[in-house]
């Protein structure tokens, strides 16, 4: 039983945001904490349920983030606190590799039977998604006895070093943060957007020129993993163009390549599927999962075919926290969120509710080039108007207006001039409609 009864599902302001409180509290933040930190919105939480966030001035703000793609099932979603509660009483930690639980076990038999193939599979935890990127690339090396990985233009996988690495962008993820891991070769993304060549022929050109690159410049047989978002995250949602990806699962199987899908962004009913690479029925070798998994709790995964996971040595692979039993009794309480809620199924109504309206909002304002995105994953791009030229301080002045009126959105794009909207699944359709009131009105005051 949760202990604190919910918030109504409501965007509410009682001061200007940021509010006196906030304000005061944010003088500490600067104070205290690192000034490599970024922020999204200039508010302090005291509380949050599903849609909801509730600031220490009593503004309730409408979330269209869910933390970067997290709180899936909504925040504080009642399934989760209450395995959490349970678990913390029963205990807090042993080390799985130390003495092993079920919370651990039933999570990894839960992904095995979720991820996409009729193989036989297996699961790993970790603490976070660029742990997860980092043992799929570890497994994958040791698995192929290959060294070489291939990953995309504007991608994201994270910022530990290696994950950097993989990482396209340079500022603000990598500048000054260098040297870089070896061994890492970038390869282009077919972006339609912005694709210079022909659009109708975008996938054989692209699936042409990544497999030129990989055949001419590293070699197939030294490649150990194809790593790929199925759409991409912090790039700005770049959805693949239909076949690509069936083309680079079919290229990597053809020269012994591990396929890797890093779900980290798109997993878990957020695309209106359980996993993104199921629209175009791909089966990778390895899933990497974290974000939507636990509700909020650190927890992260790779799952892949049996034979890969098991290829390390005992002992290989682990460390002190990974599936901690409390985010792994957090991720049980998400799938069983996901399932009795019909999360992929509300995903899609969110998918074209959402997606419908952004439409709309193009067709009024010729600041927004493009729409694009999947189910609760959906993005619009910002251009001056006439051109292609990325519109950085249209996005920033949307993003302000909007937070002003109580509702959280977030950027993203190489050319910081996406504005992407990640909502909790749960969100109610009369809160999303009011969120989008105010994005309109945002746009009509630019
Ligand atoms: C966020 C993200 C990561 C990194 O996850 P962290 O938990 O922040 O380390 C990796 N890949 C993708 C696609 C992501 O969106």
């Amino acid at each position: 039983m949760t202990t604190l009864t919910s918030l109504p599902q409501e965007r509410q302001l009682v001061t200007a945001i940021p509010g006196p409180k906030s304000l005061e509290a944010l003088k500490r933040r600067t104070e205290a904490t690192s000034g490599g930190l970024g922020m999204a919105i200039p508010v302090v939480i005291e509380r949050a349920s599903d849609a909801i966030l509730l600031d220490i001035d009593g503004n309730q703000i409408i979330d269209l983030g869910s933390g970067i793609g997290v709180t899936n099932v909504g925040n504080a979603a009642s399934r989760v606190v209450d395995r959490v509660i349970d678990q913390v009483q029963a205990f807090t930690h042993t080390c799985f590799t130390v003495a092993p639980y079920m919370g651990y076990i039933e999570v990894c038999e839960k992904l095995n039977s979720l991820m996409p193939g009729s193989f036989k599979k297996k699961s790993l935890l970790v603490n976070s998604g660029a742990e997860a990127v980092e043992n799929a690339i570890k497994i994958a090396r040791h698995y192929t006895k290959r060294q070489a990985i291939v990953v995309f233009e504007h991608s994201y996988h994270g910022r530990t070093n290696l994950t950097m690495a993989l990482t396209a962008k340079n500022m603000p993820y990598k500048e000054g943060f260098g040297p870089f891991a070896p061994e890492i070769y970038r390869v282009p993304m077919p972006y339609a957007y912005r694709w210079i060549g022909d659009k109708a022929t975008i996938t054989q050109d692209a699936l042409d020129m990544v497999t030129h690159k990989i055949e001419k410049e590293i070699g197939a047989h030294n490649v150990a993993a194809i790593l790929i978002e199925p759409i991409q995250g912090e790039g700005g949602f770049i959805v693949p163009p239909k076949g690509f990806l069936p083309g680079l699962s079919k290229f990597a199987q053809d020269n012994g390549i591990v396929f890797i899908a890093d779900e980290v962004q798109t997993g878990f009913a957020r695309t209106g599927h359980m996993f993104a690479v199921e629209e175009e029925s791909v089966v990778p070798d390895m899933v990497v999962t974290a974000k939507g998994i636990a509700g909020g709790l650190p927890l992260a995964a790779v799952t892949g075919r049996a034979e890969i996971m098991d290829s390390s040595h005992a002992s290989g692979l682990g460390g002190t926290y990974g599936g901690n039993p409390i985010a792994c009794a957090a991720a049980l309480g998400v799938f069983e969120t996901m399932e009795a809620e019909k999360l992929v199924e509300r995903a899609r109504h969110i998918g074209d509710l959402l997606g419908a309206s952004l439409k709309a909002l193009q067709a009024k304002y010729p600041v927004i080039g493009e729409v694009r995105g999947r189910g609760a994953m959906q993005a619009i791009e910002l251009i001056k108007p006439g051109t292609m030229d990325p519109n950085t301080e249209a996005m920033n002045a949307v993003v302000k207006y909007c937070q002003s009126k109580g509702v959280l959105i977030l950027t993203a794009g190489t050319y910081s001039n996406v504005i992407r909207f990640l909502p909790p699944i749960v969100i109610t359709d009369e809160l999303l409609q009011d969120a989008l009131s105010v994005l309109d009105e945002a746009f009509a005051s630019l």
